[in-house]
Parts: C-alpha cells; structure tokens; sequence
C-alpha cells in the first residue's frame, strides 16, 4: 500500500461520496491535502479504484499495545484495577511501551484508519510516550488524557479527560477533574455501562460530551443519552471478547443516538476498522451505510472534526483512501459500499492520502 503526499493527485473510479456515501463514477482532485473538485465521468488518473474517506477509530487505548491476546477472563480481570494490563503494564520497559503504540500507529495507517480518539492512561507521561510513539505517522490523534494522581489536570496536547467508570474513583474527583476540563475547554468521554447499568447514572450526572460502550443500557437509560443528545461509541468485537455482549445499537440508532465505531484495547482485538466494521454488520445492525457512517462521519462528528473529515466532498481534506475493486476479493462488486463494509480487508487497499 502507498502512503502518498504529491501536492496535487488526481483520483478516478467509484467514488463513495457525500454525508450519505452515495457511489458516484467520476473523478477527485486534490490540491494542498484539499479537495477541490470531484465530478461525474472517469478521467486520467495518478490512481484509480473506490475511493473512501479514511476511517475514524472512535475509542481505542494504544497504550496496552505491549500486551497481546490475554486469556478469556472476566473484564475486571482483563483491565481493572489491578488487572493483567496493570500488571503487564507495570512490567514492561518506557521503551517498549512507546514501540508497542509506534507499532500499532503503523498498523492503524495500514489498516485504513485516519483518525483516532486514545483513551490514555498514565497521566502527562503517557500522553508524552504516546506523542513520541507517533512522530510524523499520517494520523490524526485525539486524546482523551487521565489526571496525574494527585491533580485533576491533563497534558495541553489532551482534547479531553477519559475516565474508565465513574466505579474507580471517589465521586469528588470525578466531578473536580470535569470541571477543571471544562474550564480548559476541553471534553469528557467516560466509560459507562460496560459491564453492568450500575454507573450509568453517575456518568450522566457528569454531562459528558461522549459516553463509551453502554453495552447494558436499559431502554430508560438508552432514552436518556438520547434526550441529552450524548453521543455513544460502542465496541463490538471487544464487548463479545471480555463477555459483556453486544450492545444495542439498534436500539441507539431508532432512538437517534449518533453511535461511533472503535476498536477498544489493542490487547484485546487488532485496531482494524474493517474487522471492527465486518463484526458489527454482522453483530449488531443490519445496515451497510449506517455501519460505514459509524466509522467515518459519524467518527468525525464525535470528534467535532466533521467539517474538514468523515466524508469526500468538495472543500473537505482530501484525508482518502483507494481501495482495489478488482482484487481476488473485491472483483465483481456491484454495491461498492456493501462490498467495502462486509468484506474489504486491508489487503486491498492500494493507497492512502
Ligand atoms: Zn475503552
């Protein structure tokens, strides 16, 4: 796969364009990472194939990236307090750590992915490792920082504060660390109803910008995300891995909750959007352009980077992806965005920009 920066490219083929990803044959100009024309009919191209946005991992934690395919066990096991990532964590050399998220970066490009919001424990120094792991790697980082022990305060470079479960922490810090976020402009996602409903209400009372799983919401609860217009990322493959289930993104999706895509922590499932897509299509809903728009605008949109991502149109960022129509996979696709969704594998992908 090539990783292409040319100052101007021209791009022909399918071209899943637009909010509603409508197949479009025609053409993309892009100048300066801008694109700056798309037009119906095949021209002469640097590149041709179906052309998508590059994908958005909604929620992912990197910074286990040094501890790979622990055993089935209970999720309190797997990543509480304590836990085997605790204790693989503890284990392992600053070196190493910054190499394990170095590696996944370099997996996340090659997989698709354009955009990531981190999950970072590990206060100022984390987000300091993390920043050194991704050096000039083509990603987009938005990270959602843990307080040093002590403080309430992240890293400058956070977008946000991320807190596992309100269940970790004494209530006073939770809501002291919020308002010392939002008092620096910045944003709260909290993990909730992961493993149980019991800290559902306790993460609403925090009036978070972005709530994470929800894998046991109650329709009540469900109703009140959706008056609060919160929005909910979900990660499937993670959710049937630690046995919480799947969530009800159906159920997200009629009561017009905005639902993300992410693929959680890299100890437990590959950070690739098109597995992570594949299981939900299969799992969870249905629905081959909710699926996709899950990963790319819908993405942007939690992480209010919508107007320059998430979709090709005219005057977006020209952060796009070619996928082979014509490989041994792909060859033969009449509907390029079922195709893209259900069976789009990496392998495919010809270049990235
Ligand atoms: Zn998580």
């Amino acid at each position: 796969m090539q990783d292409v920066r040319k100052e101007e490219i021209i791009l022909s083929g399918t071209i899943l364009s637009g909010e509603e990803f409508e197949p479009l044959e025609g053409y993309l100009c892009i100048k300066k990472g801008i694109i700056i024309e798309m037009g119906r009919g095949r021209i002469e191209a640097d590149l041709e194939g179906i052309i998508c946005p590059r994908l958005v991992n909604a929620h992912v934690h990197v910074g286990d990236s040094i501890f790979k395919d622990p055993p089935f066990a209970p999720l309190k096991e797997l990543v509480g307090p304590g836990g085997m990532k605790h204790q693989a964590l503890v284990r392992a050399t600053g070196e190493d750590l910054v190499e394990g998220m170095r590696m996944t970066f370099l997996d996340m490009v090659a997989t698709g992915t354009g955009t990531f919001a981190d999950f970072r424990e590990g206060g100022t120094d984390g987000v300091d490792m993390l920043l050194e792991a991704l050096g000039t790697i083509p990603l987009r980082s938005r990270i959602l920082g843990r307080p040093d022990p002590g403080s309430v305060q992240v890293h400058d470079e956070c977008w946000g504060i991320g807190i596992s479960s309100t269940r970790d922490y004494p209530r006073s810090w939770a809501e002291d660390a919020v308002a010392a976020a939002r008092s620096n402009g910045k944003k709260v996602a909290v993990h909730a109803g992961e493993a149980g409903r019991g800290d559902i209400e306790d993460a609403l009372a925090l009036e978070p910008d972005l709530l994470v799983h929800m894998t046991k919401a109650s329709t009540q609860d469900l109703r009140e995300v959706a008056d609060a217009g919160i929005p909910v990322v979900v990660c499937p493959r993670s959710n049937l891995f630690t046995g919480v289930g799947p969530p009800e993104v159906t159920e997200m999706l009629g009561l017009g909750i905005m639902v993300g895509l992410g693929t959680d922590n890299v100890m437990l499932s590959s950070p690739d959007l098109f597995s992570e897509m594949n299981f939900a299509l299969r799992t969870l809903v249905h629905n081959d352009r909710q699926v996709f728009n899950m990963c790319t605008l819908n993405g942007a949109r939690i992480l209010g980077i919508d107007k320059r991502i998430g979709s090709i149109d005219v005057g977006k960022e020209g952060c796009v992806m070619v996928i082979d129509g014509r490989s041994n996979n792909m060859w033969g696709s009449k509907d390029p965005l079922a195709s893209v969704v259900r069976r789009a594998r990496p392998s495919d992908l010809l270049a990235i920009f």
